[in-house]
């Protein structure tokens, strides 16, 4: 396996409890074949909760891009961002395609999950929208304080309805950007297919169990629902999760996501240059990679995704194709719990 090229990833499925609506596969220019399922997780080096190895990328030759990490640390994710990280990307990148409106469910934050999880990474997320139906909506953070124990009945009681009527819904249209910090509850609504930037983890608080069960990350729903966001948010603080999106060139994602991962909206006609350790998602069109790598320029269309090491060195992205480039925090970024917003 040769480090110092980009890298075509297939897809990757791990089966889910929940169904997709083929537009994954479309997307990828994939026959959707059977139930098709909802989640692609690419460049993966992490698992699904208590389900290790599913969830994990394999490479061409077979190991686990996580082993392939580890074994050289240095060549995948350069030598700034291992002093700073270690051998750990600091990013999970997927495709989610929303047939149903998913479970409303929160993340926990970096502080809770190394008192109760044992691990550095919470999972704040982000939702880049490619492609949705008319009138399709996510929902996020509670408009008015919610009481612990009034969330702690909801859960027990499964109302779901109350949990939907207390969330602000945003409508959202292709090339709309969400930041959803760790600890706010949220859903996202049906008809969607979107990119999603996550912290490196499978952790999950569901607060409507829907199809799944359990949900409560072994803790217990009195401790798990410790990590609730259960404030009031205004829509003037909530208008600070909404990043530039994908409409233009640059940055997609707003300020506030910058401790957590990194997303850049580039287009082949400004023959944008891209160097060091991330994943590139070709959202539209058709154009190639050019570089000093090894071998010829690494030709993509729409639907393509490759991990790009360090050690590929700065390439170029050319031709008639728009693509979002997915980075971990830089290596001096601050680490607070979750975005300060
Ligand atoms: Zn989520």
């Amino acid at each position: 396996m040769r480090i110092d090229t980009p890298m075509l990833l297939g897809p990757n499925q791990p089966s889910q409890a929940y169904p997709g609506g083929g537009r994954g596969a479309r997307f990828r220019g994939l026959d959707a074949q059977g139930s098709p399922e909802p989640e692609d997780w690419i460049a993966s080096v992490t698992a699904r909760w208590g389900q290790a190895p599913s969830g994990l990328s394999v490479l061409e030759d077979g190991t686990t891009l996580k082993d392939a990490i580890e074994a050289e640390p240095e060549a995948f994710l350069g030598p700034d961002h291992v002093a700073a990280f270690g051998a750990d990307p600091f990013l999970l990148v997927k495709l989610l395609d929303s047939a149903e409106r998913l479970v409303v469910h929160c993340h926990p934050d970096r502080s809770f999950a190394q008192a109760h999880l044992g691990c550095a990474h919470g999972k704040t997320e982000a939702w880049l929208v490619l492609e949705a139906e008319p009138g399709a909506e996510v929902y996020l953070t509670f408009r008015r304080e919610v009481a612990r124990d009034e969330l702690g009945d909801w859960v027990s009681r499964q109302d779901v309805d109350r949990m939907l009527e207390a969330l602000h819904p945003i409508a959202v249209q292709p090339g709309s950007a969400v930041l959803v910090p760790a600890g706010v509850p949220h859903a996202i609504g049906a008809g969607i297919l979107l990119v999603e930037l996550q912290e490196p983890t499978d952790f999950s608080v569901m607060l409507e169990q829907g199809r799944f069960q359990g949900g409560d990350l072994g803790l217990g729903f009195d401790v798990a629902l410790g990590c609730v966001d259960r404030a009031a948010w205004s829509l003037e603080r909530l208008s600070h999760l909404l990043g530039p999106g994908l409409g233009q060139h640059g940055a997609v994602l707003p300020g506030a996501a910058d401790p957590f991962f990194r997303a850049e909206h580039l287009l082949g006609s400004a023959s944008d240059r891209i160097a060091g350790f991330g994943v590139l998602v070709v959202v539209d069109g058709v154009g190639e990679l050019a570089g000093e790598f090894p071998g010829r320029p690494l030709p993509l269309r729409r639907g393509a995704t490759v991990l790009v090491p360090y050690a590929a060195g700065p390439m170029e992205l050319r031709g008639d194709v728009e693509g979002i480039w997915c980075r971990p925090p830089a290596p001096d970024a601050p680490r607070p719990a979750r975005p300060e917003v």
